[in-house]
C-alpha cells in the first residue's frame, strides 16, 4: 500500500452523491482543501443515454455489482448493487425534489414503534437550507397548492411550464374526487426537450438538473479536487480520529493511504455503513449496534393504466403532478395517521421491464443484442400506451432491517461481503395498500384508462436511516450535526442519516442536511 503523508487534505468528502456534493459546497466556499472520493467515473454524453433498454440506469455501467449486498426478504434472496457514478444517482433519477412536511420531523408513535427514532432538528432548522438546495438545483414549482405544504421563506427558484394534456386529465380526475392536485417541484427544466422515459435515465437533452452537470462543476471550480474511480475501502481511527482512508484505485489497480483533518461519509445508506462497520467503527460508538440497522427504502408501488388511444402522443414529460391529501392519513381505509405521496410517472421503462432478458442477452453476443432489440422494438409501442401513478408510503424503521457483514471473504475491490435483510411491517404493507387503492381511484376517472398493472417496487433506490441522527446518544450513532459520536472527526451526511423516511422522495432532505453540516464545519 502507498501511503501519502504529503497528501493532507482539510476533509476527505467520501461519494460524489446527494450528501456528498452539498456537504462540499460549504467546506469548498470557505476555502478548505477537499478531496472527494467516488467509486464511478463521469457518466459519458452521448446517445446511449436515450436508448430506452440500455440507457436504463441498471444496465449502464454506473450500476456496479462489485460490491453486491445479498438481499434476503421473506423467502426469496435476490443481489442488490450502488449505482456509482460521479453525481451518484442524481444523473439518473426522476428530478423530483420534494421538502419533508413539518410533522415529518415529530413523527407519531404508529410510525415510530419501538425503535426510539428521533429527529434531533425540526422543520424550521432545516428551512433555510432546503431553500438553498432548492436554488441548487433549480427546482420549478408552485407555492400554495398542496394542503400539507411546509412555510416557505422564498419562492420556489422557477415557475413550472404548462401541463402536458395527460397530467390535465389526471388534475381533472383527482378534483373530481375532491382532492387537491398540485405541481411536483422539480429539478427539470422541461422547457429543453421533450422526453418519453426520465425517471432511470441519464439525461440526452440537458434537462435534468443533477449533481454531475449543476453542482459537482461548480465544485472543481471552486478548487475541490475529485478523485472518480477510487473506493474507500477502510477508515483507520486511532484515539478517537480518523487517521488515514485506506482506498482502492480502480484505474491503477492499488491501494492506497490518504490522510485528511476530517472525514465526511457521504456514500449512500447502503455503503456508509457497510464501510464503518468494515473498518470496525461500531465499538468506538455509544450506539454502536445502531449501526446497519433501520434500513427504510419507503413501500411504494406503481400503479399503472392502459390507454387504447396512445396518453401522451405529443412525447412530453409528464412527470409533473402529485396528490398530498392521504399523506396524513384517509377517513375511508388504512392504517391510523401517516400514508405518503401519490405522484405522476411516465411510460413504463422498457430497460427496466427487460433487464433479466437484457442483461443474458448481452451475454449471447450479436445475436442476443439483436433479440434484445427486437424486443425492446415490440415492447416500446405498449410502454407508450402506458402511464400512470407512482404511490410512496412512509415505511417504519425496524431493529431487524438491516444492512451486516458476512463471515469472511471480500470482494473485488477488498471490501468485507454484506447482506442486507428486510421485511415490511403489517402497517408499512397497509399504507401501500391505501394509496395503491386511492391511486387505482384517481386513474379510474381518466377517460379512455383501464387499471391493469400494480408493480410493487423491490429496489433500495430510497434507502436511508442505516447511522441515524438522534439526541439520545445510546440510540443514534449521529449527533444533531451528523458527528459520529466517539470519533471527532468523523461525520456521516448521506441518507443514512435520516430517524424516520417520511412519505416523499429523500433526495432534496439529504442535499438541505448536508449544506446545513457543511456550513457548520466550515464554521468549526
Ligand atoms: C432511478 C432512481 C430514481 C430516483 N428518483 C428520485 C427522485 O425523483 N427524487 C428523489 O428525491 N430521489 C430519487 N431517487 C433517490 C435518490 O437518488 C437517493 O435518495 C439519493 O441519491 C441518496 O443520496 P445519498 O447522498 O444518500 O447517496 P447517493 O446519492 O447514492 O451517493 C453515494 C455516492 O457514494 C459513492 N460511493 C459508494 N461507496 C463508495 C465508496 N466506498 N467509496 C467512494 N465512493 C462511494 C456512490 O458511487 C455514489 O455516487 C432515485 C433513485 C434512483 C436510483
Amino acid at each position: 500500500m502507498t501511503a501519502l503523508r504529503s497528501s493532507v487534505y482539510d476533509t476527505i468528502v467520501i461519494g460524489s452523491g446527494f450528501g456528498g456534493a452539498m456537504v462540499a459546497l460549504p467546506l469548498v466556499e470557505s476555502g478548505q482543501r477537499v478531496l472527494m472520493l467516488e467509486r464511478g467515473d463521469w457518466v459519458p454524453e452521448g446517445p446511449q443515454r436515450a436508448d430506452p433498454v440500455r440507457g436504463f440506469f441498471q444496465l449502464t455501467p454506473a450500476y456496479t455489482l462489485e460490491t453486491a449486498y445479498e438481499v434476503r426478504q421473506r423467502k426469496r434472496r435476490h443481489h442488490e448493487g450502488i449505482c456509482a457514478c460521479v453525481g451518484g444517482p442524481s444523473v439518473f433519477y426522476g428530478g423530483a425534489a420534494f421538502r419533508l412536511r413539518r410533522e415529518d420531523f415529530h413523527p407519531p408513535a404508529q410510525i415510530v414503534g419501538n425503535s426510539g427514532a428521533e429527529w434531533p432538528f425540526s422543520y424550521d432548522d432545516l428551512e433555510p437550507h432546503y431553500a438553498r438546495a432548492e436554488m441548487l438545483l433549480g427546482v420549478a414549482g408552485r407555492a400554495g397548492e398542496d394542503p400539507t405544504e411546509p412555510p416557505r421563506s422564498a419562492p420556489y427558484p422557477r415557475s413550472p411550464v404548462a401541463l402536458a394534456p395527460i397530467s390535465r386529465r389526471i388534475v381533472e380526475a383527482a378534483q373530481e374526487m375532491g382532492l387537491h392536485p398540485f405541481r411536483i417541484p422539480l429539478a427539470f427544466d422541461e422547457r429543453s426537450g421533450a422526453c418519453l422515459y426520465c425517471d432511470g435515465y441519464a439525461c440526452h437533452s440537458g434537462s435534468k438538473h443533477d449533481l454531475a452537470s449543476r453542482v459537482i462543476p461548480r465544485l472543481i471550480e471552486g478548487g475541490l479536487e475529485l478523485r472518480p474511480a477510487t473506493v474507500a475501502i477502510r477508515l483507520e481511527a486511532r484515539r478517537g480520529r480518523v487517521v488515514g482512508v485506506e482506498v482502492y484505485d480502480r484505474t491503477k489497480r492499488e491501494r492506497r493511504e490518504l490522510r485528511a483533518e476530517r472525514v465526511v461519509l457521504a456514500a449512500g445508506a447502503l455503503a456508509s455503513p457497510h464501510l464503518l462497520l468494515a473498518s470496525g467503527l461500531a465499538s468506538e460508538n455509544s450506539a454502536g449496534d445502531a449501526i446497519g440497522r433501520y434500513l427504510m427504502r419507503h413501500c411504494n408501488a406503481f400503479v399503472y393504466a392502459f390507454f387504447p388511444k396512445a396518453p401522451n402522443p405529443e412525447g412530453l414529460h409528464h412527470k409533473q403532478v402529485a396528490i398530498n391529501d392521504f399523506y396524513f392519513g384517509d377517513p375511508e381505509g388504512g392504517p391510523a395517521d401517516k400514508l405518503g405521496n401519490i405522484q405522476q410517472v411516465m411510460h413504463p421503462q422498457p430497460g427496466g421491464i427487460l433487464r433479466g432478458p437484457a442483461r443474458r442477452l448481452a451475454r449471447a453476443g450479436g445475436l442476443g443484442r439483436a433479440l434484445e432489440r427486437a424486443m425492446a422494438r415490440a415492447i416500446a409501442p405498449a410502454s407508450l400506451r402506458m402511464t400512470g401513478l407512482q404511490v410512496i408510503a412512509e415505511d417504519q424503521p425496524r431493529w431487524e432491517n438491516r444492512i451486516e457483514l458476512e463471515r469472511g471473504g471480500a470482494d473485488a475491490v477488498g471490501l468485507p461481503r454484506a447482506r442486507i435483510a428486510h421485511a415490511y411491517t403489517e402497517r408499512d404493507l397497509a399504507a401501500r395498500a391505501a394509496l395503491v387503492r386511492r391511486a387505482k381511484q384517481i386513474l379510474g376517472r381518466v377517460p379512455g384508462a383501464h387499471v391493469v398493472h400494480v408493480h410493487e417496487v423491490e429496489t433500495f433506490s430510497h434507502a436511508v436511516g442505516t447511522v441515524r441522527a438522534g439526541p439520545d446518544p445510546r440510540r443514534a450513532p449521529l449527533d444533531e450535526f451528523c458527528q459520529f459520536r466517539g470519533i471527532a472527526n468523523l461525520y456521516v451526511v448521506d441518507g443514512s442519516f435520516m430517524p424516520t423516511s417520511g412519505g416523499v422522495n429523500p433526495s432534496l432532505t439529504i442535499a438541505a442536511n448536508a449544506l446545513r453540516v457543511g456550513e457548520r464545519v466550515a464554521r468549526s
